[in-house]
């Protein structure tokens, strides 16, 4: 992994992902960091959530769909609270992202159909996080035959093309259901 100025290249089997300027080097552990995505862009104006990518906002957590997916529809429920230790959630914290989970992947059943999903927390640099100070659940659909996904990430433009398309499709879907 390179680190410089303008953010990260991370590089893990094969995978060549280029992380957004916007990260910061975590000082404190119980000290909120301004430059944890996961932070700023919840406290950013709900007028800004289409750009900054926010689907949805519950009391306790809310849903984000990444910059870099792997793969399209890749979405994140997250505590609204900064804490890269699962353990240190409350129980309506936890539960909240794991009702949050239901409600976005009943959302992805309903629109882009996949065939499976990879749900789970990485936790740690060494497990593949890449903000690791505040703790998200990623929400990764699968299709048969996807496994190779890894080209997908040279396309990163191509794929930023179309997220605000998916993004517009699951808010939509999201709002058919109703509130959590
Ligand atoms: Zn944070």
């Amino acid at each position: 992994m390179v680190e410089n100025a303008r953010g990260y290249v991370m590089q893990e089997t094969g995978i060549k992902r280029i992380w957004a300027p916007w990260r910061m080097r975590y000082i404190d552990g119980t000290h909120q960091d301004k430059g944890c995505i996961f932070c700023t862009k919840p406290e950013e104006d709900i007028s800004k959530d289409r750009e900054n990518l926010i689907l949805y906002r519950g009391k306790k957590a809310f849903i984000i769909m990444n910059l870099f997916p792997y793969t399209n529809g890749h979405v994140m429920v997250t505590p609204y609270k900064h804490t890269g230790n699962i353990e240190e959630l409350d129980n309506e914290e936890i539960l909240e992202v794991m009702r949050l989970t239901q409600f976005v992947v009943k959302a992805m059943k309903s629109i882009i159909n996949p065939e499976g999903f990879n749900i789970g927390f990485n936790i740690g640099r060494p497990a593949g996080a890449g903000v690791v100070d505040h703790v998200h659940m990623h929400i990764v659909p699968r299709w048969v035959g996807d496994t190779n996904f890894m080209p997908l990430l040279a396309e990163t433009k191509v794929i930023s093309e179309h997220i605000f398309d998916t993004y517009d499709k699951l808010k939509k879907a999201l709002s058919e259901q109703g509130e959590l």
